[in-house]
């Protein structure tokens, strides 16, 4: 009598910790990504600000907030002067 509910549970139980540790792992890798807002491609959150900054304005000819308005550096002042624009006429 018992023993097919006692299969049915094992099954279950199975299958729930499978769904836990997939849905998990998608949030760690959404969390782990800078998308650019222009070509949509897709940076390592341990970008630093240089390297995206070069991206807006050699891809796009752009600056950092425009291609990536999400980014944010924590430890890193953004309001030096724009010393490099100036360089072409
Ligand atoms: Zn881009």
């Amino acid at each position: 009598m018992g023993n097919g509910n006692k299969a049915q549970m094992k099954r279950e139980r199975n299958a729930k910790a499978g769904t836990e540790a997939k849905s998990q792992l998608k949030i760690n890798v959404a969390s782990k990504t800078i998308q650019c807002k222009t070509c949509f491609q897709t940076f390592m959150c341990t970008s630093k600000a240089p390297e995206l900054t070069l991206h807006a304005s050699n891809k796009h000819d752009k600056t950092l907030p425009e291609c990536f308005p999400d980014f944010k550096e924590s430890d890193v002042k953004t309001d030096k002067p724009n010393a490099k624009a100036n360089g072409k006429k």
